[in-house]
């Protein structure tokens, strides 16, 4: 599997719209998978592919995590769906097609697919799970941000933005059934143990909890892949080098590819 990290900052970084972000600047979150997958449509995500070379002709599937204006914006999902050879397939939580604003005329671009929670499916060569994350959508309430889990070619890849901590029934749904090739992780906190955003985020000594116990459970390979991405730069001053020897995380950048 091929991950190229389009965006790894979070919220803060909507007010940085231009592709052109000069360096240690980060975009909204967003990703693509095997030249095929995007997850989340974040404001600079589809000027940054194009800046890059990706082949967005290529692109079948969106994956929604949630319609956070972080995560989703309309015009990068009509900029994909126009650029795509067929129309492209949306997968979100049925409760946020609401915010999605689509109108009947986007159904010649767009072809919509709500799923639930704890669904497993395939397309784009995946085998894809929906797991609910800890999160909230304020204007939205009965929209269930997602994580989703990834399997092609036996490897696991787990893709959890936004959202702190594991909900009982991700958590125990991953328990039985995952051994993690790779895990891309929120940090959206640093060092700030105390942070308000706790409820709905993960800070680092929360991701060290949650890796010590993904290792003690063995949910995760020897050699797994662990990144941190959706960074809103807070308290992580001199973390990159402890947390990559200590706990085997790395930090993702705009542009960082990774092959699991
Ligand atoms: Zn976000
Ligand atoms: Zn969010």
């Amino acid at each position: 599997m091929n991950i190229l990290f389009l965006g790894t900052g979070a919220a803060e970084a909507m007010a940085i719209p231009e592709a052109n972000i000069v360096d240690n600047m980060r975009r909204c979150t967003s990703v693509l998978l095997d030249e095929q997958i995007i997850i989340d449509l974040a404001l600079q995500s589809y000027d940054y592919a194009v800046k890059l070379g990706v082949k967005t002709d290529l692109i079948t599937d969106v994956f929604l995590s949630h319609t956070h204006a972080d995560h989703y914006q309309k015009d990068v999902l009509i900029a994909y769906a126009r650029a795509a050879k067929a129309r492209l397939n949306l997968w979100c939580h049925r409760n946020a097609v609401p915010q999605l604003k689509l109108s009947g005329e986007d159904e010649a671009w767009i072809h919509l697919c709500p799923v639930e929670i704890m669904q497993t499916w395939e397309t784009a060569g995946m085998r894809v799970t929906a797991l609910p994350a800890n999160h909230l959508v304020e204007a939205n309430p009965d929209e269930q941000p997602l994580h989703y889990i990834f399997e092609k070619d036996g490897k696991c890849l787990f893709y959890g933005c936004d959202g702190g901590w594991f909900l009982s029934k991700s958590w125990e749904y991953m328990r039985r059934n995952c051994v993690f090739d790779a895990m891309i992780l929120e940090t959206t906190v640093g060092e700030c143990p105390g942070n308000f955003r706790i409820g709905t985020h993960n800070t680092l000594p929360m991701v060290r909890l949650l890796l010590t116990a993904l290792r003690e459970n063995r949910m995760l390979r020897e050699s797994a892949v662990l990144i941190g991405t959706h960074i809103n730069g807070e308290g992580f001053e001199g973390t990159d080098d402890r947390m990559k020897k200590d706990w085997g995380l790395s930090f993702a950048y705009d542009g960082l590819s990774v092959v699991i």
